[in-house]
């Protein structure tokens, strides 16, 4: 079979000589039991860049061994791509959120062999769901790879918006010491009323995370967390979003990217938050409208906005969350740890030997399976699409 896998480009110098560390911690199992990723065996060691074109999620030796084709691009924006030629004749496409190959509508329409679109990570909005269950596509990701990843990223990005980190190392940088330029905006967390949109994996480790600060903390969800957990945390519970972003001073965005979240945070409902608050938005960049976030930094009503996820990716280099006042942005970078890595690779390997050995691929994988949302899908996502728009991708020049 012929697997088309897109990943982001390798680092300008080559890949590492060497890395920082020599092993990654052990992990025995997340935190809800569940296990970690299982495949039979692996060909890369752990720590090392895999989600790059030469790291090749570890791939090519079990692949080949196995008589299988695999075709390793980050070409996949623009007309004539080189993803959208290799995708004609594939079985299975592997993406990541990180450097997106937007499966759309139109492209799974020529995609005439393809059986299963893989997410090398969490999210699989980049897939048009709706044209995956109308084609018979099945759609997996690798739940809970790094989810935790995330939730260590958001604690980041809340404490160095809050506190103004950006601003004080700039100044540092500069060869600057005005104390009263780096704490005019400075703050601390401690007191604050924090919330998350969705408690899932992510959410409620972020909540987890930020307990230990002494803040009051928040959620809303389409479900409801288990009674012991809300004791546990001290969570308040709201029936709306509109309820949440009316208290929290921080506001942490969890929910997938899919028809119901799609620019939940329009103008309409960033003027219902908290005046001065803070967004960190790890989930997708979809999720809020893009002029209304820099029109709410510029006004005051939001005091800063961080996350890693943006609207199309790789975005233009003239996106205006580069430059907007007060942000705390990063490339998509959040999953993407080494840590994370070992762990997405392994789990791709996992559905890939599953796949092969025509074994069922895990509950918690599943995303879209014969047609309908199934698994995780079924829980997490809403039938149709929130894929379309990505083009603009192609506007991006490496730099
Ligand atoms: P989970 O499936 O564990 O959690 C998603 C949660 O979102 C569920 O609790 C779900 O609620 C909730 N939800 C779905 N729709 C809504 C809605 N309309 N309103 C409120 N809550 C909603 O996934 P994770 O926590 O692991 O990941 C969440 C998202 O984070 C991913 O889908 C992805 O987009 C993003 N992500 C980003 C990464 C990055 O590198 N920046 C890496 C990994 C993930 P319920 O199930 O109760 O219906």
């Amino acid at each position: 079979m012929k697997v088309l896998c897109i990943l982001y480009d390798d680092p300008k110098g080559g890949m590492p000589k060497n890395y920082p560390l020599s092993e990654l911690p052990k992990l025995d199992k997340y935190p809800d039991g569940q296990a970690l990723p299982t495949p039979k065996n692996i060909d890369y060691t752990p720590g090392e860049l895999l989600g790059c074109v030469s790291g090749e999620l570890g791939l090519r030796k079990f692949l080949e061994s196995n008589g299988h084709e695999l075709v390793v691009t980050s070409d996949k924006d623009g007309e004539n791509c080189t993803a959208d030629k290799e995708l004609v004749d594939a079985d299975v496409v592997i993406s990541q959120p990180f450097w997106p190959f937007y499966l759309t509508k139109e492209r799974i329409a020529n995609a005439k062999n393809l059986k299963m679109a893989v997410t090398a990570g969490i999210g699989s909005d980049h897939v048009d769901l709706q044209a995956a269950m109308d084609n018979g596509i099945d759609v997996v990701e690798v739940t809970y790879c790094n989810s935790r990843s995330v939730a260590e990223h958001i604690v980041m990005m809340i404490l160095s918006l809050v506190r103004d980190y950006h601003n004080q190392h700039r100044i540092v940088n500069e060869g600057g010491w005005n104390i009263a330029d780096a704490v005019q905006r400075s703050y601390d967390v401690e007191g604050m009323h924090i919330g998350t949109v969705a408690a899932g994996r992510i959410g409620l480790d972020a909540l987890r995370k930020m307990k230990p600060f002494d803040v009051h903390l928040h959620y809303f969800d389409r479900h409801r967390l288990p009674d012991s957990v809300e004791k546990e945390l001290n969570l308040t519970f709201h029936e709306s979003v509109e309820s949440l972003v009316a208290v929290c001073d921080v506001v942490t965005i969890n929910c997938p990217l899919h028809p119901e979240t799609e620019n939940l945070f329009d103008e309409v409902l960033i003027n219902k938050m908290k005046k001065g608050a803070y967004i960190v938005n790890t989930a997708r960049g979809k999720i809020c409208d893009r002029e209304a976030i820099a029109k709410a930094l510029e006004s005051g009503q939001l005091s800063g906005y961080a996350g890693d996820v943006w609207f199309p990716q790789p975005a233009p280099n003239d996106h205006i969350w580069r430059t907007m006042p007060h942000h705390g942005m990063t490339p998509h970078t959040s999953g993407t740890s080494l840590s994370a890595q070992a762990r997405y690779a392994a789990g791709v390997r996992e559905i890939l030997e599953c796949f092969f050995e025509g074994k069922p691929i895990r509950e918690e994988y599943t995303i879209v399976k014969d047609g309908n949302l199934a698994g995780t899908g079924a829980h997490s996502y809403s039938k149709g699409s929130a894929t379309s728009g990505s083009e603009e991708a192609a506007k991006y020049k490496k730099m």
